[in-house]
């Protein structure tokens, strides 16, 4: 067994969700029913208590000498990431080493369709922290699993970030999982937008707004210290006077169908799967690795500290990710190229 505290919640989770689910102190069965009205898949029955044998390395230089030894022991690997690929380019994550929150828990799909008074205050922190994210460039973890899918060793990435820097680094396959953030859309009549052409929207209805200066916070999110929100104005969308949200999956929202198909596909083709810079608390991602786990699959996990699928891993590597990855970007003669197009 990798995990050296057990998660109790673990076996929670209601089968057959997409739902983004909020958190793990939740009742998500009944969460994802209310909300979605979906019935569980087939093939998506809860993952009873297992544990495999797993190596574990912890140190940089053992967690290198064995994610070689997986990648060259494998032909194709189903890779999903998260927000640990993301920090080193300044992007917050939500969790510590234990997979528990930081910080408030994100707006909510429930909160933010019901009342004016979230979307206001999402707007509002969005439109300051917006700039930072659109800025990002991609670090060194998403140009190693770029040079990894160049040598035709992936069957596909799929990614819990919206930040889209994997593409950045020149990634082709890449399912983003739970949307992007550099892209709007109207709920009414689909209209999308680009972020950055929304940022002059608000700041035209907003003119004052961008003196705020705030803290930094995942998502293009801003802590704002006593902003009044009321003050602030959400446009409209400019085709219909719709409702427009970033084109991100928010807590208790859906995660489309063909995201998770394409995303299954490509872990039906992989004969292992590599977890990289997750914690796996969010069940829309976990179930990939539960996915692997009944298929008896080799999972492997790079990140610091607690994962939720401790207990399906056969190797857990507790290293930083740029560090570990980076031999793969030393070795591929194109990565540079790729951070420069990014
Ligand atoms: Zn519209």
């Amino acid at each position: 067994m990798c995990s050296e505290s057990r998660f109790t919640a673990r076996w929670r989770v209601a089968p057959g969700a997409d739902t983004l689910d909020a958190d793990f102190g939740i009742d998500r069965k009944q969460m994802s029913l209310d909300v979605a009205g979906m019935t569980p898949a087939p093939d998506e029955e809860p993952t009873q208590a297992m544990s495999r044998p797993c190596h574990v390395a912890r140190s940089p230089a053992d967690a290198v000498v064995a994610l070689r030894a997986f990648l060259d022991s494998h032909r194709r690997i189903f890779v999903l990431t998260g927000a640990g690929c993301s920090t080193d380019a300044g992007i917050p994550d939500y969790r510590d080493r234990d997979g528990r929150w930081k910080r408030p828990q994100p707006v909510t799909w429930q909160s933010f369709i019901e009342f004016a008074a979230t979307r206001r205050r999402y707007w509002a922190r969005s439109l300051v922290g917006w700039p930072a994210v659109g800025r990002a460039r991609p670090t060194l973890t998403h140009r190693a699993l770029a040079a990894l899918e160049r040598a035709g060793k992936l069957s596909g990435l799929v990614t819990q970030n919206v930040d889209r820097l994997h593409q950045h680094a020149g990634h082709v396959d890449v399912v983003d999982l739970h949307g992007r953030l550099d892209r709007v859309i109207c709920l009414s009549c689909r209209h999308d937008m680009a972020r950055s052409d929304w940022q002059q929207q608000l700041l035209a209805a907003n003119p004052n707004w961008s003196v705020h200066s705030a803290a930094f916070a995942p998502d293009g999110d801003a802590d704002l210290a006593d902003a009044d929100y009321e003050a602030f104005t959400v446009p409209a969308c400019p085709r219909c006077g719709g409702i427009v949200k970033p084109d991100v999956v928010f807590f208790g929202e859906n995660v489309p169908r063909d995201r998770v198909a394409r995303s299954q596909r490509w872990l039906d083709e992989a004969d292992a799967m590599l977890v990289v810079g997750s914690s796996l608390m969010v069940y829309s991602g976990f179930r990939f690795a539960q996915a692997a786990a009944r298929r008896d699959m080799p999972l492997a996990a790079l990140n610091l500290g607690h994962t939720r699928a401790d207990d399906l891993l056969t190797l857990k590597l507790d290293a930083p990710c740029a560090d570990t990855l980076s031999f793969l970007a030393a070795a591929d003669p194109d990565t540079r190229g790729a951070a420069d197009a990014g």
